[in-house]
């Protein structure tokens, strides 16, 4: 039987801590505060708000919430990123996407100041990501797979890792930051040949392919760790991810459950990146 690697036991260390670095923010006279920017109702966006809403509370901080109608011009949201920006009150940012298709999602992401990216979504963010400069941010689900990996003190040094999906929000910056730690990365996508035999040689599997169930037992080996980022609901509204559990979880050494893995980590980072501006803006 496998180990099982909880978010949920991640995030209460991490909150732990959180609590404790926002009253010594708050004692030193820096309040930390988070602007959501959403455009239009999507039901997802607003419980993911509703989320970081309870989250911010429970750590003390602050959160301010932007909601522009679904047919806003680009202009206007570019008016209120640049606002933000400007506004020394807001240690970071998050805007919901994907944003409607008459914007340009690369001229909107672009426009907030990388210091304020907390979910890294800005060119200047990833290139930090890729030249390790610790002045950015990470997407937060790349960086929710090591803080899960942290936690239960996975050894990354030396290890081999394959990584499936190379997207820009979970596949290409977690193997940078694998590969910043000193593990062999094999990145892994739709044309990989060998995928199954790449990933049973891998001592630590994260898949982020967004395809439920691809992984079966033919991908797995004994005493490997498996970190399974996708999040896939069903009719009836139970989720599943890209790991077929039942079929690694007598095989592998240690696995993320789904739901209650990386998921549950994933908006906690990004309170944990909301209190690391704040503290740079302390300095
Ligand atoms: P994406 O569709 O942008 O990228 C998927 C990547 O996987 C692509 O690079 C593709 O080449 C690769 N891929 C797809 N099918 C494959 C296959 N059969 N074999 C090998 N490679 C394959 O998806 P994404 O945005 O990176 O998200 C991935 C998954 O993670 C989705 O299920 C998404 O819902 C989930 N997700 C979870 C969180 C979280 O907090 N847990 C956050 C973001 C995304």
């Amino acid at each position: 039987m496998a180990t099982l690697l909880k978010g949920p036991e991640v995030t209460a260390a991490l909150n732990a801590k959180l609590v404790k670095q926002t009253a010594e923010l708050k004692a030193g006279g820096v309040y930390p505060t988070m602007a959501m920017v959403r455009v239009g109702e999507r039901e997802e966006d607003i419980s993911y708000e509703r989320g970081a809403v309870k989250r911010c509370q429970h750590i003390g901080a602050a959160i301010r919430q932007y909601v522009l109608p679904l047919d806003a011009t680009q202009e206007s949201i570019l008016a209120v990123i640049q606002n933000l920006n400007a506004d020394p009150t807001v240690h970071g940012v998050l805007i919901f996407r994907p944003l409607p298709p008459h914007m340009d999602d690369a001229v909107v992401r672009n426009a907030l100041h990388p210091s304020k990216d907390l979910d890294g979504i800005s060119n200047a963010s990833l290139s930090y990501v890729f030249s390790g400069i610790s002045t950015g941010f990470p997407p937060c689900t790349a960086q929710a797979c090591l803080e899960i990996i942290d936690y239960y003190g996975i050894g990354l040094k030396g290890r081999k890792v394959a990584v499936i999906g190379r997207s820009l929000v979970v596949g290409k910056p977690v193997s940078m930051m694998l590969l910043d730690r000193d593990a062999t990365v094999t990145i892994c996508h739709r044309n990989t040949a060998n995928l199954p035999e790449i990933c049973r040689a891998a001592d630590v599997l994260i898949v982020a392919a967004g395809q439920a169930g691809i992984v079966d037992q033919s991908f797995l080996s004994p005493g490997q760790t498996v970190i399974d980022v996708g999040i896939h609901p069903d009719a009836s509204g139970k989720i599943s991810g890209d790991v077929l559990f039942d079929q690694a979880e007598p095989v592998v050494g240690a696995i993320t459950p789904v739901p209650g893995g990386v998921g549950a980590v994933t908006t906690t980072v990004l309170i944990k990146h909301l209190v690391e501006a704040a503290r740079r803006n302390l300095k």
